[in-house]
């Protein structure tokens, strides 16, 4: 009987170790990283929890999947007056944090209108009818990245400038200029890109 728990805890030893040094060979920063190189992570966010948010999230291979892939229209700036538009920019906000977002964009709610909400230092940045401008001369990162339209957040390794010029219009209509630099850029890039209806898996 000992040996035969004996040679299970033996067996499973080696497994154990063998799977350790498989993971070892994996490289942690991958050099080239194409669409099959997708990582699935566990989300501690359920889909009855994403059901309680005002605006329901467009998810990839659903039927509304289209609207991500559409290049949102322009806001007419006048339309900002209404209350009905400004209670859908607060139920953005409220929508990306209740689903642990730091960004969400108009197509992911079904709108397909140029529109992003993000959180930046603490504070929550509407974004209108935006002009991105790259800054090539910054250089480009990889960095993992998570999008709320994929099923359980799936993650992928994506290249981005460092910094980025974004001219807009805020919520009251006023214009506004700013430069992001780091991971406030990436977040940029990464709305910006549903607004044309480009998603993370494309590159
Ligand atoms: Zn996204």
């Amino acid at each position: 009987m000992n040996l035969i728990f004996l040679s299970l805890f033996l067996s499973a030893t080696f497994s154990f170790a063998h799977s350790i040094h498989y993971i070892e060979d994996i490289p942690l920063r991958p050099q080239s990283v194409g669409h099959e190189s997708l990582y699935e992570m566990e989300g501690e966010i359920t889909e009855e929890f994403l059901k309680k948010t005002p605006l329901e999230i467009v998810k990839v291979g659903s039927d509304s999947e289209y609207i991500l892939r559409q290049r949102a229209i322009e806001v007419d700036l006048e339309n900002l007056k209404k209350k009905k538009v400004q209670e859908f920019i607060s139920d953005m906000f409220i929508t990306m944090k209740i689903a642990g977002g730091v960004g969400l964009a108009a197509p992911q709610v079904g709108r397909g209108t140029r529109i992003f909400v993000m959180k930046h230092d603490k504070r929550d940045i509407t974004v209108i009818n935006p002009t991105i401008i790259y800054d090539e001369a910054s250089g480009k990162k990889r960095s993992f990245e998570g999008c709320l339209s994929f099923p359980r957040w799936r993650n992928k390794v994506v290249s981005r400038y460092k910094k980025v010029h974004l001219e807009f219009y805020n919520r009251t209509g006023k214009q506004e200029t700013n430069v992001y630099t780091g991971f406030q850029a990436v977040v940029v890039q990464h709305e910006y890109d549903h607004l044309e209806g480009i998603l993370m898996t494309d590159y």
